[in-house]
């Protein structure tokens, strides 16, 4: 896999990934990561708004653990696509 991280020049980098990493040597692939406590927690507090944490995850989880709740989800899933589809069918027809 590459490295994909940006170059100076705009494009991204092509140099493989380091092992067990995402990113090339260049680009900070032998970097272990946030030390300082301020910024871990800068980090924990971003992974919490977007959800990521094992809280958040089972949070979500007993959420929608009901059968009612998912298929709820379900329906709203199939008039989502099925809207889209309709926009998609009326974009396609030649106008007038
Ligand atoms: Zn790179």
């Amino acid at each position: 896999m590459l490295c994909g991280a940006r170059t100076r020049a705009g494009t991204p980098c092509r140099r493989p990934k380091l092992p067990g990493r995402s990113r090339c040597r260049n680009h900070g692939g032998l970097s272990t990561g946030p030390k300082s406590p301020e910024v871990l927690e800068l980090l924990r507090q971003r992974l919490l708004t977007l959800n990521r944490t094992p809280e958040a995850r089972a949070r979500l989880a007993a959420r929608n653990r009901s059968p009612e709740a998912r298929e709820r989800q379900r329906a709203r899933m199939l008039a989502y696509w099925a809207a889209r589809r309709a926009e998609k069918a009326r974009q396609a027809e030649p106008s007038v």
